[in-house]
């Protein structure tokens, strides 16, 4: 007789979908927290052992360009998405090959140099920071003498949470910077003098529907975020209205699936885009808490073809990222309206290792609950 599914292993869930998520960091997890209860099971691809997105699902270990383990990945999944920009391309379209791939391959490949990602947004209209291609020292000189300083040097490709960036503001810091991260395709940014920075999230299913989350402000320290309010604090509804459309041509333009996380400068006039996430998005972490569908499920809904949820939080809300330790869990509980989520991961200097979300009725109490969890956070981590 067949296996009635109450033998060994796992029955076959009626109805399960099977997601396979190229990564297995906090963005893996909480994608996968988000689709369980929609009875999805979910396998990762991920070199490491004890993965934070080890805790969702099926493990396979294997590097993300290894083909044998890419074929063992994919088989008998319905949708593979990933949970970090630089999966290599060659794998995703490898992939693509035998198993839909969301977001498209094509938008991997943007998000991962920034001198493409800057032409395509310029191409469609997206205004970015000024520019110039950076290959050797005599490059850098004649950028800087058109872009002039301060100016920021960086890394096209592999950088993240300001890594593989250098900011100028004179003849010697130039030679540092050139010191530290030449040799390597570069571009030079001319400096945006902006007085907040502000994502746009918004999701894009597989008939071309969209909806946008509210602008977030997010607040960084060392290039790291360390919190997001939601809706932006002041927002102009010309300057919301500029960035959906905005998001809406890249998401049209790159015939985009999932999630996307567009950062902007905000300056006296307008928004000037500085890079996109082909994926959900640490400045969307509220919208697990916001009262609306969060990020992680959209995403999943998404790319699985399923009608999208509501995003609108359901009045404020904000984050506070856990940066090199845990707070004391019991004092994070009592917070009102805060949510604890932790990624399993060991602490160390400057590491995410979790986040605290709060929701309030009105912008003064998320203020005051945004200051107590950030003390909390400040306490736990390096300051
Ligand atoms: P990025 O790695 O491009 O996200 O940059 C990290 C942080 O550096 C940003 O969040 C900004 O605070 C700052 N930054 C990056 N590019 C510029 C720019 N062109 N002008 C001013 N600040 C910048």
């Amino acid at each position: 007789m067949a296996n009635s599914g109450n033998g060994e292993g796992r029955p076959a869930l009626r109805q399960a979908i099977h997601v396979g998520i190229i990564g297995g960091g906090q963005l893996g997890r909480m994608l996968g927290l988000a689709g369980i209860p929609l009875g999805i099971r979910f396998r990762i691809l991920e070199p490491k052992e004890n993965a934070p997105a080890s805790a969702i699902g099926e493990h396979i270990r294997g590097d993300y360009d290894d083909p044998e383990a890419l074929d063992r990945f994919a088989e008998g999944l319905d949708a593979v998405t990933y949970e970090f920009e630089n999966v290599p391309v060659e794998s995703a379209r490898r992939l693509a090959g035998q198993v839909p791939v969301f977001p498209p391959p094509a938008a991997l490949e943007m998000a991962q140099d920034r001198l493409v990602e800057k032409e395509t947004f310029e191409s469609i209209g997206i205004e970015t920071a000024p520019w110039r291609q950076v290959d050797s020292r005599e490059d850098l000189a004649r950028a800087l003498e058109v872009l002039g300083t301060p100016a920021i040097l960086k890394t096209r490709r592999f950088g993240y949470d300001g890594k593989g960036q250098e900011r100028i503001d004179d003849g010697p810091s130039a030679d540092a910077a050139w010191e530290r991260l030449g040799g390597v395709p570069l571009i030079l940014e001319g400096f945006v003098d902006f007085h907040r920075e502000l994502s746009g999230i918004a999701v894009r299913d597989r008939s071309g529907q969209i909806r946008h989350y509210p602008l977030a402000e997010n607040l960084h320290r060392d290039g790291i975020l360390r919190e997001s309010r939601a809706p932006a604090p002041g927002i102009l509804p010309e300057r919301a209205r500029e960035a959906r459309t905005k998001v809406e041509r890249l998401l049209e333009y790159l015939d985009y699936v999932g999630v996307v996380a567009v950062e902007f400068f905000e300056t006296a006039d307008g928004l000037i885009a500085n890079e996109m996430a082909p994926r959900v998005h640490n400045s969307g972490h509220w919208s697990q808490d916001g009262g609306g569908v969060s990020q992680f499920e959209n995403h999943i809904r998404a790319i699985l073809g399923l009608p999208l949820g509501d995003p609108a939080p359901n009045g404020w809300a904000g984050m506070v990222n856990l940066i090199g330790g845990f707070p004391r869990r019991r004092e994070a509980l009592g917070v009102s309206g805060a949510r604890l989520h932790l990624y399993d991961k060991s602490p160390r200097p400057g590491r995410k290792i979790g986040h605290i979300n709060v929701r309030r009725g009105s912008l003064e109490e998320l203020e005051k609950g945004m200051a107590q969890i950030s003390e909390l956070a400040h306490d736990a981590g390096e300051g």
